[in-house]
């Protein structure tokens, strides 16, 4: 290992230009939600091109929706691609790995507050901007790039790699769901999010819901005669705000202990009314909440029905028109990766190989699919990942030296943790 490092680290540079024009090409495609199409047939054009045994398939809601990891659905999956590719080695020496990463991105937002547009990826000194740009096609694109050094070296995986690039990362977690059920388990994974060059240790879960509440719509003449839907919703999201604040000074997972304030209520969208005139006939929300690792997603889910409906009975007016909720996405536990595994100690060492530094650990307070491998695979499950800046902002970045040394950390982690054979041994070669 030790005269391979400075080899796949050569490898690395000499590939980076092709691995930062393939990133370009992914981060080009608005891949937002429901359009993630055009850039999920580009990687598995790219999986196929370097033999990988590629598969191409919608999300199988059949096969996920009875999974206590499933999220409800309320868009169609018809062009919701899972791609599974798949590297088998000629003789199995070494551990099974899947390599994960997600192709949808977050909105862009308002293009006019970006320096440039989103969707037109530039280079600038050590960065390379563009929405999805860290989350999280870096991170993508590096997988394949790290197999790419270690075929540049002459060798490839002694074990069973499986690729799985997904949908509904930003959304439900499905996609990942579809993948994992598809694939099976392995003996680890990594998923390269832009964790800033840290392992995941925990993460929070995630809700998504709709409040919807009616008013009793009259001309804003005789306001005091009706009931203004919009701002009944601000009161039920106050009785939110108490229930994050308990969350947040109740018992902790021990992993977030001491974190400030990690569980948050983003009241995310809004719509209502249709008149400035009339007052608003009916108003809804849509609402992320995050809750502690160890409570399962329909526990934390039927504390906020319980929060809104007893927030309704004491208020005169949604007493007697109960609001209601749908469960819209998210519907997902967090969870813990405990420290010691294998995986672990080698993905450690192969970063302070490349980085010359140890790696670091952090808390997340989002969702992340890694939660599908460690909860209902029990595989050790590495989210770790390059630096970036600004995921869900504007001028979102990832840091290019970050990329290089992690794509070099990760072909490392690959051949020490699957093994290596040489490449000549291919079959199709
Ligand atoms: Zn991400």
């Amino acid at each position: 290992m030790t005269d391979l490092a400075p080899r796949l680290d050569a490898a690395v540079a000499a590939g980076f230009e092709a691995q930062l024009a393939f990133l370009e090409r992914l981060v080009a495609i608005p891949s937002v939600r429901g359009a993630e199409r055009p850039a999920q047939e580009i990687f598995a054009e790219a999986c196929r091109a370097r033999g990988l045994d590629t598969t191409v398939a919608p999300i199988d809601l059949d096969a996920i929706r009875e999974h206590p990891g499933f999220s409800p659905v309320v868009v169609d999956y018809s062009d919701a691609l899972t791609i599974i590719a798949r590297h088998a080695p000629t003789r199995t020496t070494g551990r099974s790995l899947v390599l994960n990463g997600h192709m949808d991105v977050v909105p862009a937002g308002p293009e006019k507050f970006w320096n440039s547009p989103p969707f037109e990826p530039r280079r600038e000194g050590d960065w390379l901007y563009g929405r999805g740009a860290g989350d999280m096609k870096a991170g993508l694109g590096m997988t394949l790039a790290a197999l790419d050094a270690l075929a540049a070296c002459g060798l490839r995986p002694a074990a069973p790699v499986t690729i799985q690039a997904v949908v509904e990362e930003e959304s439900t977690g499905n996609g990942a769901l579809d993948a994992a059920l598809r694939s099976g388990p392995a003996d680890a994974v990594v998923i390269p999010e832009p964790m800033d060059e840290k392992l995941v240790r925990a993460n929070l879960g995630v809700l998504w819901f709709r409040l919807r509440v009616r008013g009793e719509p009259v001309h804003a003449r005789d306001a005091g005669a009706g009931a203004n839907a919009i701002e009944a919703a601000f009161r039920l999201i106050a009785a939110l705000r108490a229930h994050e604040a308990r969350l947040n000074d109740g018992p902790r997972h021990p992993a977030f202990e001491g974190a400030p304030h990690p569980i948050n209520l983003n009241p995310g969208r809004i719509e209502g009314g249709d008149w400035p005139s009339s007052v608003p006939a009916w108003c809804a929300v849509d609402c992320r909440l995050s809750f502690f690792p160890g409570t399962p997603a329909a526990e934390a889910a039927a504390e906020v029905e319980r929060v809104v409906a007893e927030a309704a009975a004491a208020d005169p007016y949604l007493a007697a028109h109960p609001p209601e909720i749908d469960w819209t996405g998210f519907f997902a536990e967090g969870y813990h990766q405990p420290p010691g595994s294998d995986a672990e100690a080698a993905l450690a060492r192969a970063h302070e190989t490349a980085f010359g530094a140890p790696m670091g650990e952090m808390l997340m307070n989002g969702y992340l699919d890694a939660r599908v491998h460690r909860l209902y695979q029990d595989a050790p499950t590495l989210c770790w990942g390059p630096l970036a800046e600004n995921i869900h902002g504007y001028d979102e970045r990832v840091n290019l030296p970050s990329l290089r040394r992690c794509t070099h950390a990760l072909a490392l982690f690959i051949a020490e943790w699957c093994g290596v054979e040489p490449a000549a041994q291919r079959a199709d070669a």
